[in-house]
């Protein structure tokens, strides 16, 4: 493998990621694009409805918002035949099959971006080198991006590395919708994971400097997003005010009542109203509210402790003003945590390839993550899972318009990445 060559075209490719960063559900010109290079390299990609659970999707635009997408997807250099096959979902799975017994090794990336607008002053690289985000209010900031072009990188190293792995087979999955943890569940009840011994899943950054490695990230919490529509009775503001319904007042009610509830003694809780809508004009009891939620708990009970009480909150809001409330789950991630046995063997291996200061036992991870749903399938069906943390020195907060990585620490990720897989294939082949 030449390396020198590989990262420099990992570099190309997460730059054109970035320049046309795609949310949730959306990432058509992104999956389109995978599955052109992995068909190139000698995979049979299967992508879009054929990877998900429909019924599971949580958080997608409506029909019409996903037709723009794609138009615009093709517009800017998506693959149209792939896109076509993808009958209007995201993501996209391919295996690469030794034809010899062993292990299954999945491994996941995720490839969405958030809803943020990016920096444009000149100190911000991809304003300086021409690749910031051509699209508006996107943002590849939180490295998944990289996260994409790291799996494209795994891909052709192993597809390169084929003749010489000992036996089995290794799943590439490429997943839609992270931010939001929109996408896992809908995946992992289409079976993406379904037959895999061995789960790996890595986030670049979150504050771990370039050089250091983590193998089993703690701390992700489980998490519940979900959107709350008030429904009120419009009505003149001073004509006939008691004849009107005030969605607004519950809604705002319901806001203050969602921040205080009580904190768990168990552990980390968080709750976030995050977005609030609400009225049609200056002179009309407002008739609609609708507000964003998100609940968090560091263990499953204690995130269905603030769920529960929130569902509480918002129902009691919404009879004190004599207003419908409607809940809609727009999200879902639970907590895991990764095998002792599989974290022992991946840390040997990354040790042995002497290429990070620092490989770490545990790292600390933030926020949530949904991978933690492909965990648990795997691990409920007799498999391990880890998920990983690599390095990488960042500009700014993930998140933050001002975010980039450092893209030397890519080719690390495919290095580590590769290493254990082959260690789990080897060591499974001996069985
Ligand atoms: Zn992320
Ligand atoms: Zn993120």
């Amino acid at each position: 493998m030449n390396w020198r060559e590989l990262e420099a075209e990992m570099i190309r490719t997460r730059r054109d990621l970035h320049r046309y960063p795609e949310a949730a559900w959306t990432e058509f010109r992104t999956s389109s694009l995978v599955a052109e290079r992995l068909e190139r390299l000698g995979y049979k990609p299967r992508v879009g409805a054929a990877v998900i659970d429909k019924e599971s999707v949580m958080g997608r635009p409506s029909e019409e918002e996903i037709d723009q997408h794609i138009r615009r997807a093709v517009m800017q250099g998506g693959n149209e035949g792939w896109i076509k096959e993808m009958e209007r979902y995201t993501g996209v799975v391919a295996e690469l099959d030794t034809g010899k017994p062993g292990p299954t090794v999945a491994l996941r990336f995720d490839i969405d971006c958030v809803d943020v607008d990016e920096d444009t002053s000149p100190e911000h690289r991809p304003v300086r080198e021409n690749f910031a985000s051509l699209n508006p209010h996107l943002m590849h900031a939180c490295g998944h991006d990289a996260h994409t072009s790291i799996g494209l990188g795994v891909a052709e190293t192993l597809m390169a590395k084929e003749g010489l792995l000992k036996g089995g087979k290794v799943r590439l999955i490429f997943q839609p919708g992270e931010e939001g943890c929109r996408g896992a569940y809908a995946m992992t009840h289409g079976g993406v994971v379904d037959g895999a011994d061995f789960f790996l899943a890595m986030h670049i950054g979150s504050g771990v400097p370039t050089g250091t490695f983590g193998i089993n990230a703690l701390g992700y919490l489980a998490t519940t997003k979900f959107d709350a529509r008030f429904t009120g009775v419009p009505a003149h503001a001073a004509g006939a005010p008691h004849l009107g319904r005030n969605a607004l007042l519950a809604a705002a009610s319901a806001a203050l009542g969602l921040h205080s509830i009580a904190p768990h003694s168990g552990g980390v809780m968080r709750l976030n109203v995050g977005v609030l809508q609400a009225g049609t004009g200056r002179n009309v009891v407002p008739a609609d509210a609708l507000m964003k939620v998100e609940t968090r708990g560091e263990t499953q009970q204690i995130a269905d402790y603030v769920y529960g009480r929130a569902v509480e909150v918002l129902n009691g809001a919404a009879a004190m003003y004599g207003v419908k409330v409607e809940l809609t789950k727009a999200g879902q991630g639970t907590t895991a945590r990764g095998d002792k046995p599989l974290v022992r063997q991946a840390l040997e291996a990354v040790r042995a390839l002497n290429l990070f200061e620092h490989v770490e036992e545990n790292v600390r991870a933030g926020g949530s993550e949904d991978a933690t749903w492909m965990m648990r399938r795997v691990q409920e069906n007799g498999g391990q899972a880890t998920y990983m943390g690599l390095g990488s020195d960042i500009t700014a907060p993930h998140h933050n318009g001002r975010f980039d990585l450092d893209e030397r620490s890519m080719l690390l990720g495919v290095r580590a990445m590769t290493a254990i897989t082959e260690a789990l294939l080897a060591a499974g082949g001996e069985q």
